[in-house]
């Protein structure tokens, strides 16, 4: 068996984000299950996506807070093409704002895409969507 058969994937993946020094720590928190904010050590400001400098104040001294999980759907899209492999259609993407303040694009599960609303409360759902990926995913809060 050669090496790339070994490391084929079973289906079709999603697109892989990119991770590096700046959200490798976001990252890792997600990996364990939790939804975290970057937050300035200086002024405390909160910022997402993370990133090396405060826009507010200019510190680089940063830590993630756990974040609620809970938002409501600041706006969004249903995508119906063009169909990419390793998504199901139609796919609901939306901006979520957080009760923290600060916005996270990602998809909306568990209901319709076409019935996704504007203002609706959603709770964050971290899921692996492969075998090599988990995401934080938004469902609608009960
Ligand atoms: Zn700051």
């Amino acid at each position: 068996m050669s090496a790339k058969t070994e490391t084929a994937p079973s289906a079709p993946q999603r697109m892989r984000p990119v991770v590096g020094h700046d959200n490798r720590e976001w990252w890792d928190h997600i990996n364990e299950g939790q939804l975290t904010i970057q937050k300035c050590k200086e002024c405390g400001t909160l910022r997402h996506p993370p990133r090396p400098m405060c826009w507010k104040c200019q510190s680089l001294e940063a830590e993630h807070m756990p974040a609620s999980g809970k938002g409501i759907v600041y706006s969004f899209v249903v995508i119906h093409k063009p169909v990419i492999p390793g998504y199901e259609y139609p796919l609901a993407v939306a901006v979520v704002e957080l009760e923290e303040g600060t916005r996270i694009v990602s998809n909306v599960v568990g209901i319709e895409a076409g019935d996704v609303k504007i203002g609706m409360p959603v709770k964050v759902s971290i899921e692996a969507v492969d075998e090599t990926l988990t995401l934080p995913l938004f469902r609608p809060a009960s």
